[in-house]
This record gives C-alpha cells, structure tokens and sequence, in this order.
C-alpha cells in the first residue's frame, strides 16, 4: 500500500480555512492565537497533542544571553531581547483570556564561574550586556555564596540576572491554544500532516489522515520535524537535538532562591509547583526520545557541580524532549519564496520557548501583511537560506 493510501476522506474534506498551522507546540500555538485573534479562520492541526513534544519538555528558561557573549547588534540577540520584553504582562493577560497560570517565576538566574576563565567569560559578558538587560549585576564569590547558600563555596564570582525569569513551558503553550480555541480556532489532535496540496506554486492545502483541508496560507510549526517539507539537501535545516531532563523535591531547608545556569555545565530552574529541573543534555541521537543511565549521570553531575545540597533532594521523575535545531543555530521565521501561501516558523533550538510567544505573533502579523512588530530584521531568519520547501514530502 503507498503511503498516501492512509489518507481517508471524512467530513472534513470540504473544509476550508484562512490559514492551516501544523504543529501544536508553542510557536504554532502562539500562531494560531494571534490569527484568530485577529478574526481568521484558523485550524491548528498536530500529530499528536498540543504540547506534547519539545514544547512539553522544556526547562522554561527565558534567557536571552545564550552560551557566550554574543553581539548585540546580533539578530537573534534583538529577537531573544524582544522576546523578554514580551512576556512583560503576558501571564497576566493570558490567565485573564483563558484561565490556565504559565507558572511565571520571577527568580533572578544566577550564572556562577568556577575558576578564572569562566570569571573573565562571565565579566565579558556583563560589559557587552550591562546596559541591555535590566538589573544585570556581577557578584564575587562571598557574596554569591550568601545570596544563594545551595552553591558550593568553590564559587569565584556569578552575574546576577534578575529580569531573566522562566515559564511552566506546557502551560504557556495550553495558553495559546485554548485561547486560539475561544477565539474560534479549530485544534485537531492525533492528525498527521502528509503532503502539501498545490496549484502551481501555491499551496492551497495539506493532506492529513483525516483528510484534505484547504486554506489560502500554510504556516508549518512543526518543530524537530519541520524538514519532511524541505527540499533535499546534504544539511537539513531543522533536525531533533535530543535533551533529557529530570525534577527533583527539595525540602523546605533546600530552599533554591534563583535559577542557576552554568556554561557548559547545565541549569538549575525552580518552578512554580514547588519541584527543581535539573537539565539538560544535549545529544544528537534522531528521533530517540529514551531517558537512559546516561542522560541521568550527566544530569546528577550538574547537580553536584552546581548545587550539591541537592543531592539529598527526592528524585520525582526525567523526561526527554527534542528540540528543534537549526543548520545554523538561527531560527526560520518567514514565507516561502520557493511555495507561495507557505509560511515557517521553526528552529529555535534551546530558546522556543523564550522566542516561540514572539514569533507566533510575528508570523502572525506577516501573514495579515502588517509590518513586522518592534521593527525587528528578519533577514537572518529566511527560512529559504538552506534551499526551497517541497511539496511531495510523505506520511512519515
Ligand atoms: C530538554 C529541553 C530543555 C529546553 N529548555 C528550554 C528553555 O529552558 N528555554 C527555552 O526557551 N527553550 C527550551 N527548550 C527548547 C524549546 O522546548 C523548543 O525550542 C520549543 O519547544 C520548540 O517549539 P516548537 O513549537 O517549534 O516545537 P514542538 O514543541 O516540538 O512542536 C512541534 C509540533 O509539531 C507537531 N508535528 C510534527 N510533525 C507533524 C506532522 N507531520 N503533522 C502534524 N503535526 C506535526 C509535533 O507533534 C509537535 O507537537 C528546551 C527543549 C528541551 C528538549
């Protein structure tokens, strides 16, 4: 039997919608919100469950900063500041439309160095951001250890970052996606997308298991599987970045007063229902989603490196989650110039979920031909950089 076989006509093979989204994670979420807010007919349609991948998996954090002292002028350092800014407000309006908290801590992140070299990285970056990112402080190691006691006192200095707080990653992205859903929105769960329907160079609709729908604009939000509609390449565009992760329950005389995020080490995130992320690591391993005894050891290191009191805290559960990386390291957010009607958003590797509310809206306003908010450049984020978007992808 081919492929395209599985594809059933039903009773929504008539439908027709504004814009079809693909991929119920936060970007599509948040895609799919800002449209039918704005009164078009939307259908967000997933394989799966709305949240049910990397968007579900996440630690939270909304840390622009990244790994290492980027340029300001950066484009993904504006988009990643921007993307701060917006979530100014934003549980706030949120809880009001739809009910659902998105667990907003307001902890400040603390980013400790353990011998010089991180020192003079950190006292970089300080110098490079101090006058970006509101609060931003560097603290030497006496008093590191006092505002924060679970650190070991081998600790040489960290920068204090208090306007970097973190989510309940599930949660923003039910947010969005009830609120599309009251707005008027149309989610479909456990429905594969196949192939894209075209006329010509346009599309005008996707296959799906439950048959054809058709809309004027495709926005594909797919994630680590965005690249089943690229054209072949050698280097795909979008490919899964496997992270595990785990939750502990500390005692109240455990009592973890910041995120703590360590370069190369991995991060520690208190969250709003009271147990600790411990994360995370980072594997190219396709689509293996296993938590294994190896992802655990690497994640008890990051506990004993970073705040070893922890050690005493319950173990709740791990988790592993796939995150959508990018051949470059920069997210894909625009049309397609090689299908017209074809929209991406997707690629935002480690940060989806500090980005993903922005560029939902974003996408968003592009598609409805408003400029684009906050005047951000969106050149670097082409979506067509690694070559065209293809129809005849299959069912995978
Ligand atoms: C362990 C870990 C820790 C992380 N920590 C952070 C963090 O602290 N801060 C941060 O900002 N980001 C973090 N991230 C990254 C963040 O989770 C992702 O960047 C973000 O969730 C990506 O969102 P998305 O909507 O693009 O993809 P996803 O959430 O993966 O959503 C894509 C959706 O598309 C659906 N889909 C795929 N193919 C099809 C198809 N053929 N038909 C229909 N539906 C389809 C999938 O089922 C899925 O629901 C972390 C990720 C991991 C794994």
């Amino acid at each position: 039997m081919r492929k395209q076989d599985n594809y059933k006509d039903t009773n929504m093979q008539k439908e027709t919608y504004d814009v079809v989204v693909v991929g119920a994670g936060v970007v599509g979420c948040s895609v799919s919100y800002h449209l039918a807010k704005s009164g078009l007919k939307v259908a967000l349609v997933d394989k799966g469950s709305a949240a049910g991948e990397a968007s579900q998996a996440a630690a939270g954090m909304l840390a622009p900063l990244g790994d290492e002292a980027p340029n300001q002028e950066h484009p993904l350092q504006q988009l990643g500041m921007a993307a701060l800014g917006y979530y100014d407000g934003l549980d706030e309006q949120l809880k009001q439309e739809t009910g659902i908290d998105i667990g907003l801590v307001d902890v400040p992140t603390l980013r400790p160095a353990f011998d010089e070299q991180g020192v003079a990285q950190l006292q970089a970056l300080f110098t490079r951001q101090q006058h970006f990112l509101p609060g931003l402080q560097w603290l030497d190691g006496s008093l590191v250890h006092k505002i924060e006691p679970l650190l070991p006192e081998t600790v040489q200095g960290a920068l204090l970052s208090p306007y970097e707080r973190s989510v309940q990653a599930a949660r923003i992205t039910l947010a969005y996606a009830r609120g599309a859903a009251i707005r008027g929105a149309h989610l479909v769960e456990g429905c594969p997308v196949g192939r894209l329907i075209r006329q010509g160079q346009r599309v005008v609709g996707v296959e799906t298991t439950q048959g054809p729908m058709y809309a004027g604009v495709i926005a594909l939000a797919a994630g680590a599987w965005a690249t089943q509609w690229h054209t072949r390449t050698s280097i795909p565009p979008i490919f899964p970045v496997k992270g595990q992760m785990m939750a502990l329950q500390a005692p109240p005389s455990l009592h973890l007063r910041h995120t703590v995020y360590a370069y190369g080490v991995g991060g520690i995130v208190p969250k709003s229902n009271g147990t600790i992320y411990v994360g995370s690591t980072v594997e190219q391993a396709g689509f293996d989603k296993a938590v294994t005894a190896g992802g655990i050891a690497t994640l008890l290191t990051v506990v004993a490196k970073l705040t070893p009191d922890l050690n005493r805290a319950r173990f709740v559960h791990a988790w592993a989650g796939l995150r959508p990386g990018s051949a470059d390291g920069l997210p894909l957010i625009g049309p397609s110039q090689s299908v017209q009607g074809l929209w991406i958003a997707g690629g935002h590797f480690r940060d989806g979920i500090l980005l993903g509310p922005l560029t939902g809206h974003i996408l968003a306003e592009l598609i409805q031909k408003h400029s684009t908010p906050f005047g951000l450049d969106l050149q670097a984020f082409n979506p067509d950089r690694f070559g065209g978007w293809d129809s005849a992808s299959s069912l995978t």
